[in-house]
């Protein structure tokens, strides 16, 4: 029998200096999603569930997961049997749930915004939070109570009246009783036992037992993301998402001073998510030596991993990008627009400044991604593919909307009345300039 020869855990190096425009491009590209065909696939399910309502989830459950439900939905008050967990990990979840509540709660403004534009005009702005909001926590193959912290958190602190969770049932039907803890624990109403669009389109759309929401936050596999995609952009269910997710990744900055142990640590912890995790090193200024340390402890704490063969697949995807120092490093880092950035370098405070685009970072060799990733406070719900550039990770701001208000005085309105008119005009809106000089006639006549 042959027995095939396992590949080396390792990274591509490339020197930035030597690369061409277009291999620079490429760099900075991540694997394309194939959308259409997972559109394809997701719209049947969704179209299942909006028709069939209980039901189609419950048959859709039975096909994708293997498991047969008598009921789709567990309803709070929770039997206490659903969330018995052992004492250690309960007092690790209390304690992740302490420090982002502290941090998600500082996010809230406590008073409305007030502004006195000109003398007699206010504007204001207050928020409320956004009513119905649904969860979706990942557990296709792991089991991931923090993303239940993560995203359950911040809707609980912005004040969302019905908080809804979806996750997919284990083998034996039952809910995963840590994220049953942590649905207790936030005065979740409903926990939906299923995963995927079909999860997606039940609380887009409500059936008889799911609520329906109007938002749907939370990462997840393709289907999960296509899903939230396809409800975003139907009418009829009127929802908003989160963001776009794809692949997590990781980008990181070392130098000459970096722990070769802690950077190859970082890059693993990333990379032992998925075949597809995206992993890239910036090495500044890094000696010859010195990156050999690195690519000597990724290879044999990867070797270690129970999940080494994962590993294998997307380390050797990944790359190291040898650079002219920190500014270069930054440079591309702002360009790559990475969910997570850690920087391994001295005084790595002071380039926090230099960053534009990143979803978290994590600052000197102190602070790993595993930490921001459990209990630190800060959230793991980030933005990927790039979309860094655009969106903000999940946040209390996530579930709220915030609302303007105005008045006016009748001397403010006879100070800005004639700007309003004017540029109605120009508009050529007639019943807006009128609202304004039927009352500008009033004031200038001296009339109530
Ligand atoms: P998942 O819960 O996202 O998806 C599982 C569901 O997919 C199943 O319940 C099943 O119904 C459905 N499904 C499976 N195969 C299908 C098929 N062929 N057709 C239709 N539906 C199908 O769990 P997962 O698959 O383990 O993926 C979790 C994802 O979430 C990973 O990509 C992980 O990296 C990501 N994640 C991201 C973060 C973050 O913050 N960025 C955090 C946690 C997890």
């Amino acid at each position: 029998v042959e027995v095939e020869e396992k590949k080396e855990i390792k990274m591509k190096v490339y020197n930035y200096a030597d690369t061409t425009p277009s291999e620079r491009t490429a760099l900075l590209q991540r694997p394309i999603i194939k959308t259409d065909e997972i559109l394809a696939r997701v719209k049947p399910i969704m179209e299942e569930v909006r028709r069939n309502g209980d039901k189609g989830v419950i048959d859709l459950t039975e096909k994708f997961d293997r498991v047969k439900l008598q009921h789709t939905v567990l309803k709070a008050p929770f039997d206490p049997s659903t969330y018995a967990i052992d004492p250690t990990v309960k007092k690790a979840i209390d304690q992740a749930y302490d420090n982002l509540y502290a941090f998600h709660s500082a996010q809230l403004d406590s008073k409305p915004l007030v502004v006195e534009t000109m003398p007699g005009v206010t504007c204001t702005r207050f928020h409320r939070p956004i009513e119905r909001v649904g969860l979706y926590v990942p557990g296709g193959t792991a089991i991931l109570p923090s993303t239940a912290l993560h995203l359950g958190i911040p809707a609980q602190v912005a004040g969302c009246k019905e908080i809804v969770f979806a996750s997919p049932p284990r083998k034996d039907g039952t809910a995963v009783p840590e994220v049953m803890y942590v649905a207790h624990k936030l005065g979740v109403g409903c926990v939906v036992l299923a995963g995927g669009a079909q999860a997606v389109a039940a609380m887009a759309y409500g059936t008889e037992t799911v609520p329906k929401v109007d938002k749907i936050c939370g990462p997840g596999n393709q289907y999960v993301t296509a899903a939230k995609m396809v409800a975003q952009a139907d009418s009829s269910a009127m929802i908003s998402i989160d963001m776009p997710a794809g692949p997590s990744e990781l980008l990181v900055i070392a130098d000459e001073h970096s722990n070769p142990a802690y950077v190859a640590s970082d890059l693993l912890s990333q990379a032992e998510h998925g075949v597809d995790s995206q992993v890239v090193l910036l090495a500044s200024n890094i000696s010859d030596a010195h990156l050999a340390k690195i690519e000597e402890q990724v290879r044999l704490q990867g070797e270690a991993l129970p999940r080494a063969d994962i590993v294998r697949e997307s380390i050797g995807k990944s790359f190291v990008l040898r650079v002219q120092g920190r500014e270069e490093a930054m440079r591309f880092s702002n360009l790559y627009a990475p969910e997570h950035l850690i920087l391994h370098v001295e005084d790595a405070e002071d380039l926090l400044p230099l960053v534009d685009n990143a979803g978290s970072v994590f600052v000197g060799h102190w602070s790993p991604e595993s930490c921001g990733d459990y209990a630190s406070g800060t959230n793991h719900t980030l933005p990927t593919y790039g979309y860094a550039r655009m969106y903000s990770g999940v946040n209390t701001l996530t579930f709220v909307k915030h609302i303007t208000s105005q008045m006016l005085t009748r001397e403010g309105l006879d100070r800005l009345g004639d700007t309003v008119t004017r540029l109605a005009e120009v508009e050529g809106l007639e019943a807006h300039r009128n609202a304004v000089a039927v009352r500008l006639r009033d004031i200038r006549a001296g009339r109530e």
